[in-house]
């Protein structure tokens, strides 16, 4: 197993702000300190514009690099372009991981689901695994499918791949929730699986098991999982209600799959976050 991360990820916050840099910092010293799980480490690849331009426009590219804040929740950090770029390299590196059959963790922020083609939002500059699927397309993958389970809509992602040729988005999500989309699916490759608020546990499984059941149906030779841990029952910024044993049963789901498979780090924001992305990689690892 293969984590990808990069300490200049923690080197950017904003006074109160949820995606603060402990996620990924405490993160980095749990998985160090843990031996039950054999870890490799790996820096983000480097990005080229134009792997960049196959999911944002130039407008947007530009844009990132402006020092005027994007909205309350999506500051202009100081060289944020520079961070949200390292966090594109954290998904490329982990895409080459899976080609190469290891699976692989980009731990990096920031997030990046709710970037669209062409804005930055909640707290997304880039849309990283968008980017990623694209680049495994133009890298020979004939069917490339995100997974998102993260707690909200990954809206962006579905803006950039809705019927992209031989892509697929499959997202389960709290609805009503951020953004307010994802209530339907969208053409013929973008399937929502929307979550009522305080759902108990088993009823939102037996969601994620419809999900998985569709990612199945698609046939990816490549799943790249937009991993985020909000839906967690103590999550502060949603109403979910899974445990840490459900980050493993989907960590194992996906095994079981026997697919090439990445993960991206999205959300997740309780002070649990460590142990919810440990169980995660413990059942991707088997
Ligand atoms: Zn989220």
């Amino acid at each position: 197993m293969k984590i990808i991360t990069d300490s200049r990820c923690t080197e950017y916050s904003a006074r109160g702000h949820p995606e603060r840099p402990e996620r990924v910092s405490r993160t980095v010293e749990a998985l160090k300190a843990q031996d039950k799980l054999e870890l490799t480490w790996s820096e983000p690849a480097s990005v080229a514009d134009k792997v960049i331009l196959r999911a944002h426009t130039p407008q947007h590219l530009e844009q990132i690099q402006k020092s005027s804040d994007f909205d309350a929740d999506t500051p202009a950090y100081p060289n944020i372009a520079e961070h949200a770029r390292r966090s594109v390299g954290g998904a490329l590196q982990a895409l080459q991981s899976a080609r190469a059959g290891e699976a692989s963790f980009s731990l990096m922020r920031p997030p990046g689901h709710h970037a669209t083609r062409e804005r930055a939002m909640g707290f997304c500059y880039f849309n990283s695994i968008a980017i990623a699927a694209l680049e495994a397309r133009a890298g020979g993958c004939k069917r490339v499918a995100v997974f998102d389970f993260d707690v909200h809509h990954g809206n962006g992602t579905e803006d950039i791949l809705l019927d992209q040729p031989g892509c697929a988005f499959i997202s389960i999500h709290q609805y009503p929730a951020y953004p307010g989309t994802g209530l339907d699916n969208r053409g013929d490759n973008c399937l929502n699986f929307p979550v009522p608020p305080a759902t108990p546990r088993l009823e939102y499984r037996a969601i994620l098991s419809k999900a998985f059941d569709a990612l199945k149906k698609f046939k990816p030779d490549m799943v790249a999982v937009s991993a985020g841990f909000d839906a967690y029952r103590q999550d502060p910024l949603a109403d979910g209600t899974l445990e840490a044993e459900d980050y493993y049963w989907l960590g194992e789901t996906i095994r079981r799959m026997e697919i090439p498979a990445f993960s991206v780090l999205e959300g997740g924001y309780s002070t649990a976050l460590p142990e919810l992305i440990l169980a995660y990689l413990s059942g991707v690892n088997g």
